[in-house]
């Protein structure tokens, strides 16, 4: 019997340990199934135990694990090349988490605001959002609950209003120290929210106004999950600097800051580094999750899923008061309930969920998140479908009984 006992309480989980994985399914220690309906938070993306991926981790761990940054790596300039070619972005430096990777875009932001002589260089960053729990991510996120005990904050960020362009506008008048926006395209933890269709073409605007990098995490978004390689790609803007991790090695640990050609050249030798970041075995499954989402033509699959779910939902709670809205893009799926219809009951849910064999979270408190795998089938939907819509409907009918 193995225990948590000798573990720091950094989270509390559900009474279930998985032992092994296959696509979309995982199986407990008890041998029950369950289908994955939330992939890790948005990492396996290509479902579990991939062999294309299992492949190249046993080979390259045959191979070469790790020499170090102070050679070239092959592999992590192969990959670089791939990143940039489905970004069309210009450089890239590997970390180990979304986390890491959003540090490197902060260092950048303040070091190109020294180099155009702004000396306390200020990054914009909204409410509502996550960018991680280090010092300086957990001070941009926009969350009191990740920052609270662990005052003081970094310094050098501004917060403002989440899809809300004059707001944006208004610090520009006011505040000369800008150098850039840090913001997500949709916010995942703050509830799969989707800001109005151009937010992100007028974020554009003011950036290149203003001559301030707009800096985008898509550390969730990334990697197809919303029917594009990235998120920004439905916008048809570039931004200057975007942050990836999560699904990027499917379950190994790879974050990545990508920049354009100006913020590329920001960073020195001595700037900045890592002893792990962009070692030959995260970027060796790194470029096997790249040619698998291309070959098995996987962001098509999550646009047609996600929307077919999405869709369905809609339609089954069209009637229902308790469920507000349904929103996604691609294989991002939120389902928003009525706090005070499901009388706190949200977080149960996911119990429920367990309970029949279905792995889902809830964020932002009565938002139901769904981040199913890319490789997710038709069937597999439908039973995602057939058990929420099951779950939901008891926990409104209970609420209406009592
Ligand atoms: C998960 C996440 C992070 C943090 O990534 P870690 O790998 O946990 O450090 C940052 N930003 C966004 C949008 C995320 O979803």
């Amino acid at each position: 019997m193995t225990t948590n006992k000798h573990l720091m309480k950094t989270y509390a989980p559900l009474e279930v340990t998985f032992e092994r994985g296959e696509g979309a399914y995982l199986w407990d220690t008890n041998n029950q199934q369950y289908l994955d309906a939330l992939s890790g938070i948005a990492v396996c993306g290509l479902g579990h135990a991939h062999p294309a991926v299992t492949k190249t981790i046993c080979e390259q761990a045959a191979k070469l694990l790790h020499t170090s940054n102070l050679y070239q790596i092959d592999k992590q300039q192969h990959l670089a090349g791939q990143l940039c070619e489905i970004s069309n972005l210009h450089r890239v430096f590997f970390s180990n988490s979304g986390a890491e990777a959003n540090e490197a875009a902060i260092k950048i932001a303040r070091l190109y605001g020294r180099n155009n002589k702004i000396d306390n260089p200020a990054i914009i960053v909204m409410e509502n959002s996550f960018h991680g729990r280090t010092m300086a991510t957990l001070s941009a996120t926009g969350n009191r609950k990740v920052q609270a005990g662990f005052e003081p904050l970094v310094q050098g960020f501004i917060r403002a209003p989440y899809n809300n362009v004059d707001a944006i506008k208004n610090i520009a008048e006011n505040n000369k120290n800008v150098v850039a926006i840090l913001v997500e395209p949709i916010q995942g933890e703050g509830g799969i929210k989707i800001p109005d269709k151009n937010y992100l073409n007028q974020l554009r605007e003011i950036c290149d106004q203003q001559n301030w990098l707009l800096m985008l995490d898509e550390i969730q978004t990334g990697m197809g999950r919303t029917g594009e390689w990235f998120a920004f790609q439905h916008n048809k803007i570039q931004p200057d600097v975007m942050t990836l991790a999560k699904a990027l090695g499917n379950g190994v640990p790879i974050g990545a800051c990508l920049t354009n050609e100006k913020a590329g050249n920001v960073f020195q030798p001595g700037n900045h580094g890592s002893t792990f970041g962009g070692n030959p075995l995260m970027c060796a499954t790194a470029s096997t999750v790249i040619d698998t989402i291309k070959t098995e033509k996987l962001i098509a699959n999550a646009k047609k899923m996600g929307d077919y779910i999405a869709n369905t939902f809609t339609n089954k709670f069209a009637k229902l008061e308790g469920v507000r809205e349904v929103r996604n893009m691609g294989l991002m799926i939120g389902i928003v309930l009525d706090n005070d219809q499901v009388n706190g009951e949200c977080s149960e849910l996911v119990k429920m969920a367990l309970d029949k064999n279905l792995l889902i979270n809830v964020t932002a408190g009565n938002v139901i998140r769904l981040l199913p795998p890319l490789i997710i089938s038709q069937q597999q939907a439908d039973t995602i479908i057939d058990k929420i819509s099951e779950l939901v409907s008891r926990v409104l009918i209970k609420k209406e009984a009592a």
